[in-house]
């Protein structure tokens, strides 16, 4: 084990970080393993919990003493995986980091390895500083994690699985981008399939066969309907989040038959819905389910949910929210649309925020960035909200 700390400045970290094409569909392993030999120090506790197919790994960083009964200290938390980046519109390697004058770019510069490099850094600097155990008197905690862009994967299996979940800190930053925003609610996501059994046969003999387009139809008209009603109900929260106040329904992909002299064996239908913080999943699953029952019956088909990520809503009155916003100096309410591993991390027991630098509608796309300007403000900002929570360092 090292003893001391070879720090990267935040950018060579983020160069570093960007420079791993650690695209979802990939193991996370050789990340995770250059962020674990970064961080080895003998004050620092690295726990690493693997997928169930031992591929991916989340990591827990711990500096500090361990949590107390209040569970004091403060989690940073941040996805290690990005989305793909095989848009034609990239002008250079997209793993690349590239300092572009106003901002580095890069796949994932945003969302989110810029904010994983400065919480990295954070912790890092703290324990080469001596911080360690000594100085703090609550628990500095990264939760790194992985698949979040399939659908929050590793969150969802941290929070099923990690022994020693409740002796973590209670309150956490999760790090997607909001332009430095602090946001205390964000929608969930439920995504499911319907599948419709027919039977194929030659065209020319359809009395051999059964058409499962044709069912699907009245599955389709009848979850249109529900869109339309969903976009007329009011909401919990609907307030917060003034383009979309509703439950958006996506009937979004459909799949079905192979040739048009054939009579179609199956059809499929992928559908996805925005949840309202404040509104439980179950329930609007259950909605579905009836709308399909009522228009399907005796027909063979099958529903089910293929995955989902839990809506994020924190108090206003909760004691990192109103300090974050008084640091930020920010005094209105600000909603995501999007869904987070901050979802699951709530339903573990923790009480999650959302604050980080750039902004998410560069994210996904080619030459995504981060503004250098922003991301050198964040480094300051979250020592101080470190230092409030876990004690030591240097307050602003
Ligand atoms: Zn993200």
């Amino acid at each position: 084990m090292a003893n001391t700390l070879p720090l990267l400045s935040d950018h060579e970290l983020l160069r570093r970080l960007v420079s791993f094409d650690s695209t979802s569909r990939n193991s996370n392993l050789p990340i995770a393993d250059f962020i674990c030999d970064y961080l080895d120090h003998p004050a620092v506790d690295i726990k690493r919990h693997l997928s169930p197919d031992g591929d991916k790994v989340n990591l827990v960083v711990r500096l500090g003493p361990e949590a107390d009964q209040q569970r004091s200290g403060l989690v940073l938390s941040g996805h290690m995986d990005v989305v793909p980046a095989e848009e034609p519109e990239w002008t250079a390697n997209p793993f690349t980091l590239v300092d572009d004058g106003e901002a580095f770019v890069g796949r994932g510069a945003c969302d989110m390895k810029g904010f994983v490099a400065l919480a990295i850094n954070a912790l890092a600097r703290r324990a080469a500083g001596g911080a360690a155990g000594g100085d703090q008197d609550a628990p500095l905690t990264l939760i790194l994690t992985y698949d979040e862009e399939l659908g929050c994967l590793g969150a969802r299996h941290f929070v099923d699985t990690f022994d020693g979940l409740a002796s973590l800190p209670r309150q956490a930053i999760i790090g997607e981008p909001t332009s430095l925003d602090v946001v205390r609610l964000h929608k969930g996501h439920c995504k499911m399939s319907l599948e419709i059994k027919g039977r194929s046969a030659h065209s020319g003999y359809p009395h051999l066969g059964y058409n499962a387009i044709e069912p699907m139809g009245r599955a389709i008209t009848a979850l249109s309907a529900l869109r339309q009603r969903w976009q007329r109900d009011t909401c919990p929260n609907a307030e917060h989040f003034p383009q979309v106040p509703f439950v958006a329904l996506n009937l979004a992909r459909l799949e079905a038959g192979v040739a048009i002299n054939i009579i179609p064996e199956t059809c499929r239908l992928d559908l996805g819905l925005r949840v309202l913080p404040g509104m439980r999943t179950d329930d609007l699953i259950a909605q579905v389910e009836t709308t399909v029952a009522s228009v399907l019956d005796g027909e063979d088909y099958r529903l089910w949910e293929l995955n989902r990520s839990p809506p994020m809503l924190l108090s206003e009155y909760h004691a990192l929210y109103r300090d974050l916003c008084r640091m930020m100096d920010q005094s209105t309410t600000v909603s995501a649309s999007y869904a987070t591993d901050a979802g699951w991390l709530q339903d573990g027991g923790f009480e999650c925020l959302l604050w980080g630098p750039g902004t998410i509608e560069v994210a996904h796309r080619p030459n995504e960035s981060i503004p250098k300007a922003e991301f050198q403000r964040a480094s300051p900002l979250l020592d101080h909200a470190v230092a409030r929570a876990c004690g030591g360092g240097t307050t602003l």
